[in-house]
């Protein structure tokens, strides 16, 4: 352990660090305030014994300097005075002080307070690491609840956040939002067929495919539940929700994978409802009318013969007071 002294006499300096080396530790001295910031800097003690009064640059000068160098860490230091002033001891701690000793000091003080001080420094060294290793595991947290488990994309809970803060964004720069809601056709049949795990590995297939068939870093496909998944299109009108859609549509039907009791074809497909706005300025009760327009495009998608994709049509109207209705855009193509 190493001890930095920083006074100005050097004959108490000398029997302190006597004192120091007695007791098993390194004593490093600086003769001024100066001279103690520096070494502090190329050192690094463990522990300081600050003299208050000196010529130049004070102890409490010295203390707030140290402090204000010291992020994460605390060097803690132990004060050194030879007044019993109250206020000066007052002064002491708040300049970043742990501890004060009265001089002439007693060498059985100096190793108790030494003692205590630095059992503190050590408690506080624990608790920043387990602190530390609790914001990481925090993060950690963060990122596992917005995953879906089975295909490692976002999750349900995650697309609730991201849908609100893209519909506040689009709605501040009256930009079209688009939404994606797709299911994998005859799902059940499928599990039927070839079991749970091998649906598990198809919805892993399909949902990793989806991720790859969006291109703006704003796009975000999520696993609404089940074998169902929902894309949200940031900034995206419906032509180019169209063309997404049918792009994911064509990308699933091209991976070929075996559904043998599927009556739309004998391979894995999905149907897709696409719905776009233009959100309203504090229209945020607007958003389950999004979705269910999607949705209800998913259902005729569906209801047409699956493996196709479908445009919400009509206006999607919201309820409540004060809200506008929200149009659908025409899909350009
Ligand atoms: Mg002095």
């Amino acid at each position: 352990m190493k001890i930095l002294v920083i006074e100005d006499t050097v004959t108490s300096a000398t029997v302190v660090c006597g004192w120091l080396t007695g007791m098993g530790l390194t004593a490093l001295h600086a003769a001024n305030g100066e001279a103690g910031l520096e070494m502090f800097g190329s050192e690094r003690p463990d522990l300081i014994l600050l003299d208050i009064i000196m010529p130049g640059m004070d102890g409490f000068e010295v203390a707030r300097h140290i402090r204000a160098q010291e992020k994460d860490n605390w060097t803690p230091i132990i004060f050194l005075t030879a007044r019993a002033d109250e206020k000066d001891l007052q002064r002491a701690i708040e300049a970043g002080g742990d501890d004060y000793i009265i001089k002439p000091v007693s060498e059985i003080v100096l190793k108790a307070k030494i003692n205590a001080v630095y059992r503190m420094a050590q408690m506080r060294d624990a608790l920043c690491q387990v602190k530390s290793k609790l914001e990481k595991a925090n993060r950690e947290l963060q990122r596992l609840s917005s995953i879906d488990g089975l295909t490692g994309i976002a999750n349900r809970r995650c697309f609730d956040e991201v849908l609100l803060r893209e519909w506040r964004r689009c709605s501040r720069s009256s930009s079209p939002l688009s939404l994606l809601m797709l299911d994998v056709d005859l799902f059940k049949l499928f599990n039927d067929h070839y079991g749970h795990q091998m649906g598990d590995e198809c919805l892993k297939i399909v949902a990793h495919t989806l991720v790859e068939t969006t291109q703006r870093p704003n796009d975000m496909v999520t696993r609404y539940g089940g074998e169902e998944f929902a894309t949200i299109l940031p900034e995206t009108d419906a032509g180019g929700a169209l063309a997404v859609a049918e792009a994911m549509r064509a990308g699933i039907e091209g991976l070929r994978i075996d559904h043998a009791w599927s009556s739309v074809m004998q391979a894995v497909t999905i149907s897709v409802g696409v719905a776009c706005v233009i959100p309203p300025r504090d229209g945020e009760a607007g958003i389950p009318a999004l979705i269910k327009a999607a949705d209800d495009a998913l259902y005729r998608a569906k209801e047409g013969g699956r493996n196709q994709v479908k445009m919400s049509q009509g206006v999607i109207r919201v309820a409540g007071p004060g809200m506008a209705n929200i149009g659908v855009l025409p899909p350009r193509l």
